[in-house]
């Protein structure tokens, strides 16, 4: 077989995704699974649907077209704000996406009527990590425009943490984003589906003591595929942390000083 190539071991990626599933479904809250960091391989998708994931999501377009064309059924959600320039294919391909802009909504609305379907939205809101979200003082007024907006359904709202500044979140975060959830709801009317609370960084926080409060979803890539988190690099135990292997031929193997004396380099 050529070399060098990365082999992928799919009974591990399943066995992960089903002991999260397990141990996050025993706190009341179900796993999304994230290919993005395997282009949406379908295997890799597959592996993680047999684990028992809820549904799977990807940040690019294309990684999505690959998994539906390849017969995969299940939920799948875009979790980046959709480009303007790819509204159709959202549409099309996406049960879901998460945004932060009426322009984008507004649009995807348009070309969800247009397909005669309806597209479920998920706001992303601004917790302190500075990526893309909604401000939460924002929050509410944002809301009622998105249900007063044709072809789009608010599905619910999510955070996302240690994704730029690679600091987890602690329990006041979490506790502060269910509060907006309930928030939300009181002042806008319906019953929002889904909380989610970030990604393999939320971890400890959602496997630990305290309350899960309104949160019900992780949306978990690195846990799942490399069984450790992403703010410590640790294990996280129960995970396989080999299901991915590089194969190479070793060319030279030596031991060496990290710097040779002056007089040997000429
Ligand atoms: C990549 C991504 C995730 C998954 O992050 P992991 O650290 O790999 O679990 C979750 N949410 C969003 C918005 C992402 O872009």
């Amino acid at each position: 077989m050529t070399s060098p190539r990365v082999e992928i071991d799919l009974g591990k990626i399943q066995a992960n995704a089903q002991c999260l599933v397990r141990r996050l479904g025993a706190r009341g809250i179900s796993v999304t699974g994230v290919t993005k960091a395997v282009c949406g391989h379908p295997d890799v998708a597959v592996a993680m649907v047999d684990g028992g994931v809820a549904g799977l999501a990807d940040a690019r377009i294309k990684n999505v077209v690959r998994m539906r064309t390849a017969g995969i059924t299940c939920p799948i959600s875009m979790i980046r704000s959709p480009l303007l320039s790819e509204m159709e294919d959202v549409i099309q391909y996406c049960d879901a996406s998460y945004n932060t802009e009426m322009d984008t909504i507004l649009k995807l609305g348009a070309a969800a009527k247009q397909q005669s379907t309806s597209h479920d939205v998920i706001l992303m809101v601004e917790m302190g990590n500075m990526r893309e979200g909604v401000m939460p003082e924002n929050l509410d007024d944002f809301a009622a425009r998105v249900i007063a907006t044709p072809g789009v359904a608010l599905k619910g709202i999510a955070a996302n943490f240690a994704c730029m500044d690679n600091v987890a979140p602690t329990a006041d975060d979490m506790a502060a984003l269910s509060r907006l959830a309930n928030q939300v709801e009181g002042a806008c009317g319906p019953f929002l589906e889904l909380v989610s609370g970030g990604g393999s960084a939320n971890l400890p926080w959602a496997l630990g003591e305290g309350s899960t409060g309104r949160v019900n979803n992780l949306r978990l890539g690195e846990a799942i595929l490399l069984g450790t988190d992403p703010v410590t690099g640790h294990p996280i135990s129960g995970l396989h942390t080999d299901a991915f292997a590089l194969f190479a031929e070793v060319i030279e193997t030596r031991l060496k000083p990290s710097s040779i004396p002056v007089s040997y380099t000429h």
